[in-house]
């Protein structure tokens, strides 16, 4: 384990302790014992075993990470909905069905997941104890009576038997929302950012599949059930995601099935014969939420099902999106049927210490919309492996030697946070969203083209190449835009009344700012590249559009 000794020889000693079992800790353990073998790795967690958690919607780069530790892509295929990229529509109360309202696609990389979080998070306890990591359930670890030293660390746990000390040289927390030492040193904030937005879910039932609707404008290259579909309006979004359910199957038979699934050896089957071998059934729901702007929203203060409601009556493209879905009241134990998590943009104050540092929601967490939860997340624990790595090596975990990861953080989340509200202004006009798509599909697809038959590395944690200074210098040109206008118009005219009209100026704009990269770059965008119609030259128009609220004197 290089020059750092473990504190004791006994065996609730270890040199890495995880808080936390969810995807980042689970991917950094594994990647941290495959690289080192000799190392005691333990990933705790207060959980009883893997349970209902939201964040169902994967992109490459989390896929990629999954591979990379040597979970094979035929089981993800095995046990989830394929998802084939990323699929927008823009809604306003006229617009009556989805087939003609304007639409985006940011077609698939590689093919990803729609997965139940509960399989997923179990597929990767699998896969980390086959490589040899230790997960101890029903550890909740509590920070106030633990000590937290580089090289010698003791995290006090709650267990149902009473209480387990466990040392480690080095802490990760993973801990997700609950961000254990976030919270304990500095706290975990309410970002301070022009909105905040919150969201409320639900799991249906025969949902009417998108692709037996008739009349689609636009040719998609998949079927348009095999998208995350976000349906955006000014107030917000609504997710639709499809979902192959395990819920029934018990935790013993689906770990079974799991374990088996995780040793590379396994010969593979179909899902029916998994599911019959293992005792595990499986069906078909939907997970439909949606999200909204704490700043143009006023419904959701009274409840989830009330904004539901509400935002189905405003938008008759939801009625018809909800028409004859069974909402799921009792699927996943101790969840609400309308959930709702509120105000979720968050980070942590302090991101290193000496002998620990955070990854993944336990740093910071920006918004669902477009699914960067898991990807991002699974950047911060890849570049955090690099850096703990080496810090071993050198014999070094004080806090100044995390400095180059601190700052890679807090990078990525302005990074993420930026980019998250240009896709929310976007939502002003129909336009803006498919150029807004358009702007990050071109850098993303670039960087996956020059990573995605290499094997994963440092390059991976540059998300989607979204860091690198180029793309940065345009994004903030872009949100400046978005931002001044928004603002503008805002000061002019209240959210009810505001029509994408209002916000010619703002295209006209950011066509001018980005319009000509585009047009260079549309071999980068396949949705462009299928449907002639939105070939349109997106370079400057000759004058500047007067905003409709000055009127002539
Ligand atoms: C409404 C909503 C929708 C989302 N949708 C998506 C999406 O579609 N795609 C996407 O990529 N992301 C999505 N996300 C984000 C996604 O859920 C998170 O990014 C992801 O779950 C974070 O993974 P993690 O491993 O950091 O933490 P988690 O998965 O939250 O895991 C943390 C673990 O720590 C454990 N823990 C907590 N406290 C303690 C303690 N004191 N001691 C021991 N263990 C503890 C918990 O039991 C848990 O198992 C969404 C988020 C929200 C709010």
């Amino acid at each position: 384990m290089g020059k750092v000794k473990a504190v004791s020889s006994k065996s609730i000693n270890y040199d890495v302790a995880v808080i936390g079992a969810g995807p980042q800790g689970l991917l950094f353990a594994t990647w941290l014992k495959i690289e080192r073998p000799s190392l005691n790795v333990v990933v705790l967690d207060g959980a009883e075993s893997p349970g209902y958690k939201i964040g169902e919607s994967t992109l490459s780069g989390f896929c990629r990470a999954m591979r990379s530790t040597g979970i094979r892509h035929e089981v993800l295929q095995r046990l989830f909905y394929t998802k084939n990229g990323l699929g927008f529509f823009y809604l306003d109360t006229n617009t009556t069905d989805l087939q003609t309202a304007p639409e985006y696609i940011t077609e698939a990389f590689d093919e990803t997941f729609q997965v139940e979080r509960r399989t997923c998070d179990s597929l990767l306890v699998a896969n980390a104890k086959r490589v040899g990591v230790s997960v101890l359930w029903s550890h909740r670890v509590k920070p106030n009576k633990s000590v937290f030293s580089a090289g010698a660390n003791r995290l006090e746990c709650k267990t149902p038997w009473g209480h387990a000390a466990i040392n480690a040289c080095f802490v990760v927390d993973a801990s997700g929302p609950s961000s254990v030492l976030g919270r304990h040193f500095g706290g975990y904030c309410t970002a301070n950012v022009p909105f905040q937005a919150s969201a409320a879910w639900a799991y249906f039932k025969n949902v009417k599949w998108l692709d037996e609707y008739q009349g689609w404008q636009n040719t998609a290259g998949f079927p348009r059930d095999e998208y995350t579909q976000h349906i955006c309006f000014k107030e917000g979004w609504v997710w639709y995601i499809p979902i192959v359910s395990w819920q029934k199957a018990t935790d013993d038979n689906l770990m079974k099935m799991l374990s088996y699934l995780a040793s590379p050896d396994s010969p593979m089957l179909t899902r029916d014969e998994l599911s019959q071998k293992f005792d595990c059934p499986y069906e078909q729901i939907w997970s439909i939420g949606i999200v909204l702007r704490s700043d143009r929203d006023r419904v959701l203060s009274q409840g989830s099902q009330a904004a539901f409601e509400h935002y189905k009556c405003k938008l008759p493209t939801l009625t018809m999106l909800l028409d004859g879905a069974e909402i799921l009241k009792d699927h996943y134990p101790n969840h609400n049927p309308y959930a709702v998590r509120k105000n979720f943009r968050r980070y942590a104050r302090q991101i290193t210490g000496d002998g620990w540092l955070l990854i993944g929601d336990a740093a910071f967490f920006v918004d669902p919309l477009r699914s960067p939860g898991l990807t991002g997340g699974v950047a911060t624990a890849y570049y955090a492996l690099q850096e703990v790595l080496d810090a071993l090596d050198e014999g070094n975990l004080s806090r100044s030697r995390f400095e180059r990861y601190e700052a890679y953080v807090w990078d990525l989340y302005e990074m993420l946070e930026e980019q998250n509200q240009i896709a929310y202004m976007s939502h002003n006009h129909p336009q803006a969203i498919s150029l807004v798509r358009r702007f990050g599909e071109v850098s993303s697809r670039d960087h996956f083209n020059s990573v995605c038959n290499k094997p994963y590395t440092m390059e991976d944690t540059n998300v989607w190449g979204h860091l690198r200074p180029e793309h940065r210098q345009r994004q903030r040109l872009v949100w400046q835009i978005m931002r001044e206008e928004e603002i503008e118009v805002g000061n002019r005219c209240p959210i009810d009344e505001q029509k994408p009209r209002d916000y010619e100026r703002m295209m006209f704009r950011l066509r001018q700012a980005i319009g000509d990269h585009l047009d260079r770059h549309m071999n980068l965008t396949p949705y462009i590249m299928r449907n002639k119609r939105e070939q349109t030259k997106l370079a400057p128009l000759e004058v500047v559009p007067r905003p409709h609220w000055v009127h002539p004197a």
